[in-house]
């Protein structure tokens, strides 16, 4: 039988040399990278895994990304390590997916869409960035390699332990994931250079304005039409010394925006 390619472990390498020094922290050697993670890799994707990601990569540039630093990161994030093994044939595919208990991973051209619209300045890596809705980890991941420092906040206990599980072999330094209601921020990390919203809300929590930076961009999808119909749009806000500046952009699906911790 034809032996089935495996996996390359080439992640952990790559991460390992664009990985930032945390403040204080002496840097250490690369460490070795973690075999376990690729021998128990399911079957079923039978190909290397990176040549599907520049698949993808190619197709997010047809799309219309072009930050090539976006592009990087989505072509070094392995998102097939964050499905279940059931859908990891669909891993690449520009798909929403589901991550257990009603919520989804985003569609890659929809998590490239919105880093391109975080990262405009193009002055290069973003600063301390908020993230609203861990979910899986996958975006937080993409995020680790574009901003200094990553706050995810996710509100459903299952998903923060399971997004900790699934970021555990990457060792991003720069990735703090906090459970809690996202709706009020995270004050201890503010100000942010950008803030990022998985989940769509009525309106924007005012924490998020409070706490993003002067100069800072927030970019989160916000609900457009009557509660029935549910409509939804992606919404740039840009924090100026003038004031608040909103864009509304095109319409978007995503889980909404909930109060409180489950
Ligand atoms: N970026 C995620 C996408 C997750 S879907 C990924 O890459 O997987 C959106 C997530 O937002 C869900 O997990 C949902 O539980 C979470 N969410 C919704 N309202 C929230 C809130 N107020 N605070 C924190 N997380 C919230």
């Amino acid at each position: 039988m034809k032996q089935r390619p495996t996996f390359p472990a080439q992640l952990d390498s790559t991460l390992a040399k664009n990985r930032p020094t945390p403040l204080g922290v002496p840097a250490v050697a690369a460490a070795p990278p973690v075999r376990a993670a690729v021998v128990s890799m399911p079957q079923g994707v039978g190909m290397d895994s990176s040549a599907v990601r520049m698949n993808m990569v190619q197709k997010l540039k047809a799309q219309g990304v072009t930050d090539p630093a976006v592009l990087h990161a989505m072509g070094t994030i392995e998102r097939h390590r964050f499905v279940d093994s059931a859908l990891v044939n669909q891993a690449y595919e520009d798909t929403s997916l589901p991550i257990g208990l009603g919520q989804t991973i985003s569609k890659p051209g929809v998590v490239s869409r919105m880093l391109e619209l975080l990262c405009h300045s193009g002055k290069g890596r973003l600063g301390r960035v908020l993230e609203i809705g861990t979910g899986c980890g996958y975006q937080a991941a993409v995020l680790s390699l574009l901003a200094s420092e990553v706050y995810s906040i996710e509100r459903l206990r299952g998903l923060h332990d399971k997004a900790r599980e699934n970021l555990r072999h990457l060792r991003l330094p720069n990735v703090h994931l906090l459970f809690g209601d996202g709706m009020e921020g995270y004050a201890k990390g503010a100000p942010y250079a950008a803030i990022i919203a998985a989940a769509g809300g009525e309106a924007v929590p005012q924490a998020w304005v409070d706490q993003l930076a002067v100069g800072g961009r927030l970019v989160t999808p916000v609900v457009t039409g009557s509660e029935k119909s549910a409509a939804q749009a992606l919404l740039v806000l840009d924090k100026t010394p003038q004031g608040v500046r909103q864009t509304l952009l095109e319409a978007v699906h995503f889980v909404p925006l909930k109060s409180g911790v489950a």
